[in-house]
Order: C-alpha cells, then structure tokens, then sequence
C-alpha cells in the first residue's frame, strides 16, 4: 500500500518535566483519517538533513486512538540529537510537522487473556498511556495490569496524576513508580527508591504462566530486562515483547 503522508500544525505544547515536551498535532478536517491502534507510532520527517534517515524519527503516541482529535507525543531532549534540538528549539504552535503512519506491532491483542505488566522508563511511558486510557475508555479486560514506570526523580515522573487517578477508580490497575536518584525512601506507597529492574524482580519472582511483560524504552533498560526476565528469571520468550526506542 502507498505510504500516506500526513501534514498537521502543531497546535499545543507543554513542559512536562525539566527535559520533557508533549506535542500536541492536530490534523486539519479535509486530511485523510489516522486511523492508529494504542501502542502504535507515527514517523517525522523532520527538515533536519539532506538524506531521507537523517531526517526520519519516530515517536510513539501517547493519546488515545480517537478519530478527529489531536495526536499527543510526548518527546524527551538529548542534548546534541539533530531531531530533539529542532522539536524543542525550533518547533512552536503553528509550525507544520510532516509524517506517516501509524506504523508498529506493539499493540493489546484483540483479547486480553493474561495479566499485563508493564515496563518503561522516560517517555517509553507513551504507547503505555494510550493503551491503558484506551482500555479504560473502552471497558477493562477481566485481568490485572501493572505499570512500574522508572524515572530519576518525582519530577521526572510524567502523567503520574492521570496513572493515580486510574489505579483509584480501576481496582484491577496498579501504578508502581521507581525513582533512582532520590535520597530517602518515598512514603507514598506507589514510589520505591531504585530501579524498575527492582520492582518485578521482587513482585514476578516466582514464574506465572498467565503473565505478560510489555517493555518500553531504550537499549539499556530493555536489554537489561529481557535479560533478567528470560535467563535470571525463566519466563518463556512469548511472555515478554518490547518497543525499543534506540
Ligand atoms: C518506534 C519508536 C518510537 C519512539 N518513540 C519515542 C517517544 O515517544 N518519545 C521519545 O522521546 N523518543 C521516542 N523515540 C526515539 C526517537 O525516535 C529519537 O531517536 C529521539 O528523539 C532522539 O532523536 P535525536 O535526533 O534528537 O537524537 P539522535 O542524534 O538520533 O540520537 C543520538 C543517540 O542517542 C540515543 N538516544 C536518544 N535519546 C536517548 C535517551 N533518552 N536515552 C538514551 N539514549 C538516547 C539514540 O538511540 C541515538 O543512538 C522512539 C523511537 C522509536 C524507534
């Protein structure tokens, strides 16, 4: 099939943490529908170089799939990244953002029948967000879901009141935050001082068939977890599936 090439204005941009942007675009009526699945990513083509791969970077949307309404990304700057510098110094309301999709496998299946656990850290919190709002707009599946979501510290965590909010009207949604670089142990009773790495090992010790791993982020850490899951833990290569960012 042709690719489609979408063009939409950047419409809306927030500060979500000390390094963090949310980038809302917002495609104009008469452009084709972007018809995307939570999980899914878009594609930039971004006015950063000569050659098509300088130019392309992908980001995972972190809104919910609904027809109509503005696309949510949520981008952390890497200092010196070519596409992260212009995203955050260049980049305003009302400047056109050029890109294709909805692209990418890492989507809920049709029927949830495992518990879910799912793993990120930074802005690999994205694809997690629109599942999860995803399923609590559509009807939640009879099985647990887990979030443990890794960040340096309280102020690097993104969407914690929205995760709060659901794991208090959803009984069968939990939200585990670990912050590394913090001093003391947190008192609330979400946040653990540490890894994520720390968080599953201790909860998933003992191995469940009826478990699946959904990992997001970069090398590092998904590495780190495939690793820890099937060879430190045992889990069977088809509980754990990952997006990994680069
Ligand atoms: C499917 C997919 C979905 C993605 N979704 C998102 C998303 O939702 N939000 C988002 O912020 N990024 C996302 N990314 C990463 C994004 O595509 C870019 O790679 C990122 O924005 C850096 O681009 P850059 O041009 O600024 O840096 P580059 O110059 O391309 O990056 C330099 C190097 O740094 C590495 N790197 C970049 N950022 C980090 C980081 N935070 N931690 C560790 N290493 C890093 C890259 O892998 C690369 O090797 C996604 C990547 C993929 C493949």
């Amino acid at each position: 099939m042709p690719t489609t090439w979408y063009t939409a204005p950047v419409t809306r941009i927030e500060s979500a943490s000390p390094r963090v942007r949310r980038i809302w675009l917002e495609l104009p009526a008469d452009a084709p529908v972007f018809d995307f699945q939570a999980g899914q990513f878009l594609t930039m083509d971004l006015p950063i170089g000569e050659k098509r791969l300088q130019r392309w970077r992908s980001y995972s949307i972190a809104s919910r799939p609904q027809p109509g309404q503005p696309i949510e990304l949520c981008i952390v700057h890497m200092p010196g990244g070519l596409a992260t510098e212009y995203l955050f110094h260049q980049v305003e309301v009302g400047t056109l953002i050029k890109f294709k999709g909805p692209d990418g496998a890492f989507v809920l299946p049709q029927r949830i029948d495992q518990d879910l656990v799912m793993i990120c850290t930074g802005t690999g919190v994205a694809p997690f967000r629109s599942m999860l709002f995803d399923l609590d707009h559509r009807g939640w599946p009879d099985r647990d879901i887990h979030l443990i979501y890794g960040s340096r510290t309280r102020e690097d965590l993104l969407y914690a009141d929205e995760f709060l909010d659901l794991a208090a009207r959803q009984p069968r949604f939990r939200y585990t935050a670990t912050l590394s670089r913090i001093e003391n142990d947190p008192s609330e009773p979400w946040m653990m001082k540490g890894y994520v790495h720390q968080a599953y090992k201790e909860e998933y010790a003992h191995v469940r068939p009826d478990l699946k791993f959904l990992l997001c982020g970069w090398t590092n850490m998904i590495d780190s977890a495939v690793e820890n899951l099937l060879i430190e833990m045992g889990y069977a290569r088809d509980q754990v599936v990952y997006e990994l960012y680069g």
